[in-house]
């Protein structure tokens, strides 16, 4: 019959229950849509109500009470967690974490030197790093590319480097360290127990975080750096007053009312249900992939994990993807020949022969992935 509703793009039938035979996997995205569920069961708890009249202002009336109450949350989930040092460390919010990035740039950048700060990342990279950098087109910065090619060409140690290490890293999830020495950005997206053993409390000079990857909210637009440096902190500080006159106070009323779930049980309901779902992903994903030689994923390394106490696997956000056949040089067009959508390794600065998969979107994506997997490895072992 008719359905009765409108049914989103792969599923179809009266009540949009069946899948469409033809309909490709999309896990092309890190939208983090994993841990909807989780906020499902938690939802009269973390909702949020604000009257029409409530919070008009630029600051008044409490600005500085909610802000300072949400700081101390973030701080207490940090120990909670162990996987940063917060204590003597300034805190600065951004509209996600996005806009701390190039104002981290911004404010390590010198000011009064004749050329422009040189600002690298290590391939395979997140790619905003080098859109924001050249974008924004500073007579302070300047996008150099690789941190490999940079160390084996033209480095010296008096160049005025800034370098992003992402730990874990996008696209692959490795634990990144500093390969230059220079001044650094850690972007920490993803250094929560969901992905990642947590090994120790990071210590750098400046830290970037972000709710996207935390609690799922990536449309909250919510990030924080958590800064060594006074004068540093001012300079990002500034950046953000002369960006935006700071961050939505919705926001960080929103955000306030997660944390307090969020660390509930000292952190172990929600860091549970992320880390169980991350890694039944990843049981069933090795599975598919350890019957094939025509596709292989990056290699996993157990580490003890000082939050769970536990020594465990990582359960990366994505699967790094890498086409073994000599003549499959294009990874992406591989796979989406076999109806899957992933995001292909140019982006990342890497080789086509790599393709990025998302295994953070909602669960049906997940199961419609594995599906298309599983199909295309049946196909290679001749067995369908
Ligand atoms: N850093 C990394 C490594 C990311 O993967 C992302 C989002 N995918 C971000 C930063 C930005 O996230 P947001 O602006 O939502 O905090």
């Amino acid at each position: 019959g008719q359905p009765v509703c409108e049914c989103y793009d792969c599923y179809g039938g009266r009540d949009c229950s069946e899948l469409s035979p033809g309909c490709a996997a999309d896990a092309e995205s890190g939208d983090p849509v994993f841990l909807e569920p989780f906020w499902m069961q938690h939802a009269a708890d973390s909702a949020v109500v604000i009257s029409g009249w409530h919070r008009m202002s630029y600051r008044y009336p409490d600005y500085t009470t909610m802000s300072e109450e949400l700081e101390n949350y973030i701080r207490k989930l940090h120990s909670l967690v162990g996987n940063a040092i917060t204590e003597g460390r300034y805190l600065v919010f951004g509209i996600g974490s996005s806009q701390l990035l190039n104002a981290a740039v911004y404010a390590l950048s010198s000011e009064n030197s004749s050329s422009p700060s040189n600002v690298l990342a290590s391939i395979p990279f997140y790619p905003m790093y080098k859109e924001q950098t050249m974008f924004f087109n500073s007579e302070s910065f300047q996008f150099e590319g690789d941190t490999n090619s940079w160390q084996s060409n033209n480095w010296t140690n008096n160049m005025d480097v800034i370098e992003f290490v992402t730990s874990p890293n996008n696209p692959d999830g490795e634990l990144k360290k500093s390969v230059l020495g220079g001044k650094t950005i850690y972007d920490h997206a993803y250094f929560w127990p969901h992905f990642t053993p947590i090994t120790g409390p990071s210590d750098h000079d400046l830290m970037i975080f972000t709710l996207s990857k935390l609690t799922g909210h990536a449309g909250t637009r919510f990030g924080w750096a958590i800064i060594k440096d006074k004068d540093v902190y001012e300079k990002v500080a500034n950046y953000i007053s002369v960006a935006d006159l700071g961050i939505s106070k919705d926001t960080q009323l929103r955000v306030l009312k997660l944390l307090k779930v969020s660390v509930e049980g000292d952190g172990k309901p929600l860091f549970e249900f992320s880390y169980n779902k991350m890694r039944d992903r990843w049981d069933r994903l090795t599975a598919v992939f350890s019957k094939s030689t025509r596709f292989s994923i990056q290699q996993r390394h157990p580490l003890h994990c000082n939050f769970f106490n536990e020594t465990r696997l990582p359960s990366p956000a994505y699967a790094w993807v890498k086409c073994e056949r000599e003549e499959e040089d294009d990874c992406g067009a591989v796979l989406e020949a076999g109806k899957i959508i992933g995001r292909s390794g140019s982006i990342f600065s890497a080789k086509d022969r790599y393709t990025r998969l998302s295994l953070i979107k909602s669960q049906d994506d997940f199961e419609l992935l594995l599906q298309r997997l599983t199909e295309l490895v049946a196909l290679e072992n001749g067995s369908i």
